[in-house]
């Protein structure tokens, strides 16, 4: 399966005569038109903006979703399940920090409060 016929992804008007334009994708999976009729072709790849407006105008020319080397293939990062809540061990109350009356209590010096 490594060489295979590129599949019709839609029809659009040929720009050159009145027939209809087959669309396919192109090596790059962008896509690329091609009319049986007059052997005219149209390459929309090669410029990310213009093949941004074409899939928009046309959604079935959208990137292949085939193999797993597509670049487009998205893939779903599962979520990991949330931990378990941990219930903090008891933390005995923080000592209250010496301050400067203290540290002149500690010294014999009254202290105005
Ligand atoms: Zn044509």
């Amino acid at each position: 399966m490594a060489k295979e016929e590129k599949a019709i992804l839609g029809m659009i008007p040929c720009p050159h005569c009145p027939e209809q334009m087959a669309v396919k994708h192109d090596k790059n999976g962008d896509p690329f038109g091609h009319c049986e009729e007059c052997r005219g072709q149209l390459r929309v790849g090669g410029n990310p903006a213009r093949v941004r407006k074409f899939v928009a105008r046309y959604p079935w020319a959208a990137r292949p979703v085939v193999g797993a080397a597509d670049p487009v293939t998205v893939t779903v990062t599962e979520k990991p399940a949330a931990p378990a809540p941990v219930t903090a061990p008891e933390t005995p109350p923080a000592r209250r920090r010496a301050n400067f009356a203290d540290a002149l209590g500690i010294l014999g010096v009254k202290h105005a409060a």
